[in-house]
């Protein structure tokens, strides 16, 4: 299952909820080289410097990585406990490669409620004027390509409504997979 949608658009927080509230989701820790923002406490990825991340790409360590707004982001190949469905909240160019791989990833897009929130959101967690100016200059871009990918478009208005309506489409598919259709 991967969560794609644009900086600021809360993917994060949504993440956490639904791991929070489904104990058979499971949330994949990405790596980045990044540097932590103030607002983070660290626990949020697990921050290398390049050197290190292009080791780990070198030894066929991620299932997909990317560069983003000059910094790499990348999935660790996922050893999730037995049971579990894997959770990503990852940008849409990984979200291509993962689904190569994986045909039956379902893909959600996390969509703002208007582009003044998102703004506002990004203003809100401490990013530089010219950094909030790139994000909001690439939305567009991401909404598009992320409409092509994803199963599922979700407005994040309130985060406890959005987890709990993608946690009922998520059980509805498990539910379908509990049940194939017979052939004929
Ligand atoms: P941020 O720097 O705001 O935490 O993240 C920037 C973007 O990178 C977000 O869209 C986030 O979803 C994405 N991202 C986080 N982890 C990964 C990852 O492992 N792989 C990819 N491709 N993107 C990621």
């Amino acid at each position: 299952m991967v969560l794609i949608g644009p900086g600021g658009v809360g993917k994060g927080t949504l993440a956490r909820r639904l791991v929070a509230k489904d104990a058979h989701l499971w949330l994949s820790k990405s790596w980045t080289t990044r540097r932590r923002r103030s607002t983070e406490d660290g626990s949020e990825y697990h921050f290398v410097d390049r050197a290190t991340f292009e080791k780990a790409i070198d030894d066929g360590r991620f299932l997909e990585w990317a560069e983003f707004n000059g910094n790499l982001y990348g999935t660790p190949n996922p050893e999730p406990p037995n049971d579990v469905d894997v959770l990503l909240e990852i940008e849409v160019q990984g979200a291509e490669q993962v689904r190569r791989q994986r045909p039956d990833a379902v893909v959600f897009l996390i969509m703002p409620p208007s582009l003044e929130e998102l703004e506002e959101r990004l203003r809100s967690r401490g990013d530089h004027d010219e950094h909030v100016k790139f994000r909001l200059s690439s939305t567009p871009i991401e909404l598009a390509k992320g409409r092509v990918l994803a199963s599922y478009e979700v407005v994040n208005d309130d985060v406890e409504r959005t987890t709990d309506e993608i946690l009922s489409i998520l059980e509805e598919l498990r539910q379908r997979r509990r049940t194939p259709s017979k052939k004929e």
